[in-house]
């Protein structure tokens, strides 16, 4: 097992105008379990294929345990990896499949079948270790393809999407399976997602790119809880975080959204005249009267079975609010809606970073 530092990691692709990943510091802990999140072309693979050795990066850094591994070779590294199209021989069965890169490295053929006798046995795949890929299930390819990687007994994991082509069902009970087996292995882990909710339920950490570089990098619950900036609280959550544009009143105690108004924390009292914009998570606002409500306009309402969701407006501006699945309003009407003090954010729009 090692940690994994990657120093101002550098690359353009030939021919780009814009760099893949941009001056990319990222420090994954001996057995941690690190996921590269954000949207497409964002740079999560191109920084994956640098640290597996597969691209070599305009300039900077990786460091694998104590080694400088930047511009060694990629079977030199000590390193497994598992890709989005699972890549299981098809003229092999599932034992030799899952003992391959144990066979190519010279290692004695006792050796070898009792290493994939036991991966065989923690991916549940003993019972087909004499079949062949065709006669397999995509969950259970996919399976074959963790378990050779994981027999390599190597000091890093790379996963690069590895559940994306598994159908919802298969994907959310093998997502607890890997989120099991790695927790059990204790092996440093880099894995490649666009999926927040495969994102939060397996890592460590999350590191959320945009754009070539690391919007944010913390615990799933810091990430979604307290989003650094507006790109992640409106990347992460389904629906995303809403975000709600005032002006702060001359005496600094409220947040007027054009008509309503809100309490400031007196921290940012100091923004007195000038615009701030609320962060607020759909589910953390209430469907109820009392102090402070602000009268909302229901747009739109979407029973979705676990919960109600509803389109509204406060002040012109959209927002949308998780309301208990047995909630009924007609359309149209309005409604009084409270946002807690504990569940606002603070941005600032000028640099979209968050204040409190
Ligand atoms: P996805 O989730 O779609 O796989 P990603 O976040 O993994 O995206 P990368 O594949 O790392 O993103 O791509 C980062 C940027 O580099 C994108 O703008 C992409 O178009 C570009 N890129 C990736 N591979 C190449 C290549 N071989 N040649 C030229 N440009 C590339």
């Amino acid at each position: 097992m090692a940690e994994v530092v990657l120093r101002d990691l550098v690359k353009t692709y030939a021919g780009a105008t814009v760099r893949a990943t941009d001056e990319v510091s990222l420090e994954v802990a001996d057995g941690e379990f690190m996921v590269l999140l954000g949207p497409s072309g964002c740079g999560k693979t191109t920084l994956l294929r640098m640290v597996a050795g597969l691209e070599l990066p305009d300039s900077g850094q990786i460091v694998i345990g104590d080694q400088d591994v930047t511009y060694l070779e990629p079977r030199r590294r000590n390193l497994s990896m598992v890709f989005q199209s699972y890549a299981v021989f098809p003229n092999k069965n599932v034992a030799e499949n899952i003992g391959f890169g144990l066979r190519v490295r010279g290692t004695p053929a006792a050796e070898v079948r009792r290493k994939v006798e036991w991966a065989a046995d923690l991916l549940q795949l003993s019972p087909y270790l004499d079949r062949y890929p065709a006669k397999l299930s995509g969950g259970q390819r996919q399976r074959v393809a963790v378990a050779r990687a994981i027999v390599m007994d190597a000091d890093v994991l790379l996963m690069d999407e590895p559940l994306s082509n598994l159908d919802a069902l298969l994907r959310l009970s093998f997502r607890a399976e890997l989120k099991k087996l790695v927790g059990e292995l204790g092996t440093t882990t880099l894995y490649v997602t666009h999926d927040q909710v495969e994102a939060l339920s397996l890592g460590d950490r999350v590191a959320v790119m945009r754009e070539g570089r690391i919007a944010q990098c913390d615990a799933p619950t810091a990430v979604y809880d307290d989003p650094a900036n507006e790109f992640v609280g409106g990347f992460l959550g389904s629906p995303p975080m809403n975000f709600l544009t005032g002006t702060v009143e001359r005496d600094g105690s409220k947040l007027d959204l054009g008509g309503q108004s809100l309490a400031v924390p007196h921290a940012l009292s100091t923004f007195a005249g000038r615009t701030l914009k609320l962060g607020v998570r759909p589910e953390a606002i209430e469907v109820a009267g009392g102090d402070g409500a602000l009268q909302g306009e229901l747009q739109v309402l979407e029973p979705l079975g676990s919960s109600a969701l509803l389109t509204t407006e406060i002040c012109g501006q959209p927002v949308k609010v998780q309301a208990p699945p047995t909630f009924r309003a007609e359309p149209g009407g309005s409604l009084s809606l409270r946002i807690p003090p504990e569940a606002c954010r603070w941005y600032d729009p000028e640099t979209s970073l968050l204040l409190e």
